[in-house]
């Protein structure tokens, strides 16, 4: 058996451990900029309180940018000019708080602020790049997450849009996985329910994508697997009851994970199938997973029934064999998705059959391509029909 494994090199995980970020930052440096992410926390104060708490350390802490949108190419172009016009020194860091896209977005201009060859960020974007690499270690980021979902906080790349002409593609490479990744679940307390909803099944299909990918991994599978049924029980409990500690531990403990997971294993058909839904419908990345869920499990049942099977059984604690066990799954994965309020129909939001053509183009990338059988374009086709 032959693997790698990587991840984040600190975290720190708990219910109100956010006052640690000075102790975090100053392992670096004492100056730090910050990318928030959610109109929220600075309307709750909980920005404030960083701010204060990294200036009672004699941290040097500047708001870089907020960005309450998925990361376009020239949010981190103009980000990273405005980044450099303060010369920041080697080891300075960047602090993202927020959900995937602040932290994606905090990733790519950490890079890019090292990384300078190119004219901009689409220089260096997998599949529609000049091929670019990054070569030098980006400044230290530490992510801060708010959302329980993306899993951005483990992974090595950044997801960037663009609409004109339409992409949504990585920036990656192992340099990027952020420093420290300091969780506190209570950050997430505040998160509205439709984005708790969302991003909560971002982290369940990640986490059965990579489990079941053509280069799934035994580390980041025992990982899911420790995981998944906690995220399963909890989604519906934290939407209700944004305040319950258990059901938000949970939560971010799978978010956290299934970032882990995808960044050594890879993802699938979902995730793939999400990317053009993103940049050709603007549908949102958590709400687009969702819905690509069920009919991406049942595109793989037959050939991952053996690794399904088990892990359906824990979640739904059932004694069936693993063929009844998987279709019970996809059966409590639609019921999630009715009570979360998520449509089954891509019609509702927003796809029409004209895009169909654009959107099974769009799919292909690394995502799809770690999906465990070759998926041929007829195929992609019917099963977005069938969706409509
Ligand atoms: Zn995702």
């Amino acid at each position: 058996m032959n693997y790698d494994f990587f991840m984040p090199g600190q975290t720190i995980f708990g219910w109100g451990r956010r006052d640690e970020l000075p102790r975090c930052v100053l392992r670096y440096s004492a100056r730090a900029w910050i990318v928030s992410g959610s109109q929220t926390l600075n309307s709750n104060g909980v920005l404030d309180d960083i701010f204060a708490g990294l200036k009672l350390a004699e941290i040097e802490a500047t708001l870089l940018t907020t960005i309450r949108h998925e990361p376009e190419v020239r949010d981190v172009d103009d980000v990273t000019a405005t980044l450099l016009a303060s010369a920041p020194a080697e080891n300075d860091v960047i602090i993202a708080i927020g959900g995937g896209s602040a932290i994606d977005l905090a990733k790519a201009v950490a890079a890019m602020a090292k990384n300078r060859e190119g004219e901009s960020v689409a220089d260096y974007l997998e599949g529609v790049g000049r091929g670019l690499r990054i070569k030098r270690a980006p400044l230290p980021v530490i992510a801060v997450p708010t959302t329980a979902g993306t899993g951005s906080e483990a992974t090595k790349n950044a997801v960037l849009s663009s609409y004109d002409p339409p992409f949504k593609k990585s920036l990656r490479s192992e340099l990027m996985v952020p420093k420290c990744v300091l969780w506190d679940p209570e950050l997430t307390v505040s998160c509205p329910p439709h984005v708790t909803a969302q991003s909560g099944m971002d982290a369940i299909t990640q986490l059965i994508e990579s489990y079941i990918s053509r280069w799934a991994q035994p580390i980041p599978q025992a990982l899911v697997r420790s995981a998944f049924a906690g995220a399963m029980c909890s989604i519906e409990k934290a939407v209700a009851e944004p305040g319950d500690r258990s059901a938000r531990e949970q939560m971010a403990f799978a978010a956290f994970l299934s970032g882990v997971s995808l960044a050594n294993s890879g993802l699938g058909l979902a995730h793939g199938v999400a990317a053009a839904l993103g940049s050709i419908a603007r549908v949102p990345h958590g709400l687009a997973c969702a819905m690509m869920l069920p009919s991406a499990l049942k595109a793989n049942r037959e050939v991952k029934e053996r690794e399904l099977g088990p892990l359906a059984r824990a979640a739904l604690h059932q004694l069936t064999g693993d063929d009844d066990a998987v279709a019970a799954l996809i059966e409590r994965i639609y019921e999630l998705l009715d009570r979360l309020k998520i449509p089954r129909r891509l019609s509702d939001v927003g796809v029409t059959e004209a895009m169909i053509p654009a959107l099974v183009q769009g799919s292909h990338g690394n995502s799809l391509s770690g999906n465990p059988r070759d998926i041929s374009d007829e195929e992609l086709m019917q099963i977005l029909k069938e969706m409509l």
